[in-house]
């Protein structure tokens, strides 16, 4: 059999520094675990645009449609900040999106305990604490017709719609308790079936697809606006949580601060599943490419790296190997190891992407 298959595209700015150390760490499973991987690089965004003069050529997007997994570092800079519209770098990430229609996206919300302290809420609601939020990422409010401003009387009028269609909620509902029973097996929808029709329509599709499929997950509802209280009261309370677009958004802003720091969350977009029965996929850190910090091999590679692990844990089901990574990542902050976006008050002093990649890699 063919060894699992990988897309790397490293983009701009921090992105092919932060790359770098899991370059390392993909070589160290195939040497240390004989876990082997096709790797293939190629050009994204800015880079890209700088090549090819667009931010993601057609055989890159043919490259990206074949592979198990795409994993992608971050895109754009002030280099590109005047450039048309159709080609700014980050037209390179959205035709991705959209062409492998990534309709689920998992933003995990994981807090190491080492830095549990640097969260904006208390040690205890937040130490030990991994929940994923799972967003709708292709239709909603963001994408419903009609939209745009109107003229209505003498006054304008600006609307969006927000519009679901059932198979749109089966499918994102679906991932949602697949990726439930690899965690802890319980999902929590999120809508506002007391206002929106829409709401109530998630609600009755996301329970007959559990009733139907899925019956050993624990599933339970709450209103979106109630679960952004309990996301801050006591987000331990949950494992997975899927909800759409709009509410998503926010409530995967909310939990990404209960964790502290940009440079430590990973994410994965998934799509329809693929002839071998895993969905189409993208991994990529939730952090831009920094371009205040890029070029001084100081940025995290935490996230980038956790980003790696999800590929391992749902796209090459080697969840054990991904334990093994995130436990390394575990280890070497609780040892003190700091990157200058991880260092509060205390004075710590700062270690470099490298050294932090060679820390990861020894632990
Ligand atoms: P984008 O528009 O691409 O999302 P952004 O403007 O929202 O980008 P980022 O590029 O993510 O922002 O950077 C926001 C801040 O966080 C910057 O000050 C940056 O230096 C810092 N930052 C982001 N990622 C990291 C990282 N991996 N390590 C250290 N600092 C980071
Ligand atoms: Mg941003």
């Amino acid at each position: 059999m063919s060894n699992p298959s990988l897309l790397i595209l490293a983009g701009d700015g921090i992105g092919p520094e932060v790359m770098t150390e899991v370059r390392r760490v993909i070589d160290w499973y195939g040497d240390k675990r004989d876990l082997k991987f096709d790797v293939s690089e190629d050009l994204v965004g800015g880079a890209a645009y700088d090549k090819h003069g667009t931010p993601l050529t057609d055989e890159t997007m043919a490259k990206a449609q074949a592979v198990d997994a795409v994993l992608l570092g971050a895109v754009g800079g002030p280099k590109y900040d005047n450039l048309d519209f159709s080609v700014k770098p980050e037209r390179g990430l959205l035709r991705l999106r959209k062409e492998m229609d990534l309709f689920s996206n998992l933003r995990p919300a994981q807090c190491f305990d080492a830095l549990a302290d640097f969260s904006s809420l208390k040690r205890d609601v937040v130490a030990g604490l991994d929940i994923v939020i799972v967003r709708e990422l292709t239709s909603g409010i963001y994408f419903g017709e009609p939209r745009g401003i109107f003229k209505e009387g003498n006054e304008r009028v600006g609307i969006n719609t927000q519009r679901y269609t059932e198979s749109e909620i089966d499918r994102v509902a679906r991932s949602a308790f697949e990726l439930a029973r690899k965690r802890g097996n319980k999902v929590c929808s999120m809508e506002k079936a007391n206002v929106m029709e829409s709401g109530i329509l998630w609600r009755e599709v996301v329970q007959k697809v559990h009733d139907e499929d899925y019956p050993d997950v624990e599933l339970s509802h709450m209103y979106a606006d109630a679960g952004a209280m309990q996301l801050c009261r006591w987000p331990k309370q949950f494992d997975v949580i899927v909800t759409d677009n709009l509410f998503g958004d926010l409530l995967s802003d909310a939990a990404a601060m209960l964790t502290g720091s940009l440079g430590m969350l990973p994410s994965a977009s998934l799509g329809a599943p693929m002839a071998n029965g895993r969905p189409k996929a993208l991994y990529e850190p939730v952090h831009g490419s920094a371009p205040d910090i890029a070029g001084q091999g100081k940025a995290n590679p935490i996230a980038c790296i956790l980003s790696f692990a999800m590929a391992l844990r749902y796209s090459f089901d080697q969840g054990d190997e991904a334990t093994r990574l995130e436990n390394a990542v575990e280890k070497v902050l609780a040892d003190g190891l700091r990157t200058a976006d991880l260092i509060g008050e205390e004075g710590v002093q700062p270690v470099s992407t490298r050294e932090m990649g060679d820390a990861i890699l020894a632990a």
